[in-house]
């Protein structure tokens, strides 16, 4: 799940990151009241939507006056503002951060991620920070500084002096950076995060590090044990059909294929996404019901699945463990029903109560073709394409 930059602001602050005072607006009247609370004389005005390279974009503007407050906000607001991340149909800007301006020396770029090859969380930094790291990374890979925390000593001092040091920092600025990787790699443990990345980090001309812009990520498997996080979730920011995913528990993500999958566990989902490219199709989604599916959970699923515009036919792959065939059987009726199912249906049930699945699905006037076998059941999905086309 990702927040917004002045969410990510407000957590990691509580962490002792240094950030600028700020606060969020809704509307020009409100940035004006905000700007005229946090005081000085310069403000920037921040689009906030899920996404980076807002500067690029316009949607980052200082202003030097309550009045540019005003018409900058004015300018952001209601925009959809399309940046490298949002992809070409951009992301409509519905608050903004007023943000006190500070005077900037340097910008540098720091993060840690979840690495899954040294299985710990890794740092890196870089000195050319406020452009893409993915640049600098294709045409100066030698800029970036890259190192792992062992998880079980944890955050040592040393790991702040590697980054103080590959960033050329003195005096003071090298114990603020001990402070921050300690309370940044703190916030990453504790809350399970993915990815935290400040760019810029910024050195200010008095001397100070400050983290100007911040993304923050966290492991959707770990939201259940913050539910603080959990409501900063901003579902106008999220894919429609993975957000009703994430209401009903189900593990959805959308692909480019035109044969939709609803499968009880991820291995099982994967091998099926497998097997129907080994026939020569394309899964339109993964999708994985969970071992205790209801059925009202495989309704939804099945609705989610057909939401899709490019799914052209569909294929169910169950194995009954926990999960009872007969159960997943009348869901599929029921929602096939009430969505007018008209794309052919493979269904594979096997497992408990296997045989009354079966006879559910017979009984019932819907077209759905049963198979036992897996292969037979991908290479039938496969044909009812090709057939149809
Ligand atoms: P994005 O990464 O989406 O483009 P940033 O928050 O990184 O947005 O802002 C882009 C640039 O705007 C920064 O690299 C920095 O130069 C400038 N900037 C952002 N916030 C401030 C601020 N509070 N004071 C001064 N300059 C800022
Ligand atoms: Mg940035």
């Amino acid at each position: 799940m990702n927040i917004h930059e002045y969410q990510a602001k407000q957590v990691l602050g509580g962490y002792g990151i240094p950030v600028s005072k700020g606060k969020v607006a809704f509307s020009a009247e409100e940035a004006v009241k905000v700007a005229d609370e946090i005081g000085g004389s310069l403000w920037v005005v921040k689009a906030q939507i899920h996404a980076g390279g807002r500067g690029k974009a316009g949607g980052v503007i200082l202003a030097r006056s309550l009045d540019e407050v005003k018409a900058a906000t004015s300018k952001i607001l209601g925009k959809t503002l399309v940046t490298h991340q949002t992809g070409p149909k951009g992301q409509l800007v519905r608050k903004v951060y007023i943000e006190q301006g500070c005077d900037i020396d340097k910008e540098f770029y720091l993060s840690m991620i979840v690495n899954r090859q040294t299985e710990s969380v890794s740092v890196m930094a870089s000195q050319a920070g406020g452009v893409d790291i993915e640049e600098v990374a294709a045409s100066m890979p030698e800029k970036i500084v890259t190192f792992s925390i062992d998880p079980v000593s944890g955050f040592q001092p040393f790991h702040g002096r590697k980054v103080a040091f590959a960033l050329g920092l003195e005096a003071q600025a090298i114990k603020q950076m001990i402070t921050m990787v300690a309370g940044l790699y703190q916030a990453f443990v504790k809350l399970d995060c993915s990815q935290i990345e400040i760019n810029p980090l910024v050195l200010t001309t008095q001397g100070n590090l400050i983290a100007l812009d911040a993304k923050v990520s966290f492991d959707d498997n770990g939201l259940i044990r913050h539910p603080d996080i959990e409501a900063l979730r901003d579902t106008d920011e999220e894919d429609p059909a993975e957000t009703q995913a994430h209401e009903y528990e189900l593990s959805y993500v959308k692909l480019d294929g035109s044969i939709g999958c609803m499968v009880n566990g991820a291995g099982l989902a994967m091998a099926t996404m497998d097997i129907i490219k080994l026939h020569g199709g394309e899964p339109a989604n993964f999708l994985d019901v969970g071992g205790g599916a209801t059925k009202e959970k495989v309704s939804a699923a099945f609705k989610l699945i057909l939401a899709d515009q490019n799914v052209k036919a569909i294929l169910i792959n169950i194995f009954g463990g926990i999960m009872r065939c007969d159960v997943i059987a009348e869901g599929i009726v029921a929602a096939a029903k009430e969505v007018h199912l008209s794309v052919p249906m493979v269904v594979r049930l096997q497992g408990t109560n296997g045989e009354l699945g079966k006879k559910i699905l017979k009984e019932s006037t819907l077209k759905i073709i049963s198979e036992d076998d897996l292969s037979q059941a991908a290479a039938c999905v496969v044909k009812s394409i090709r057939g149809a086309a």
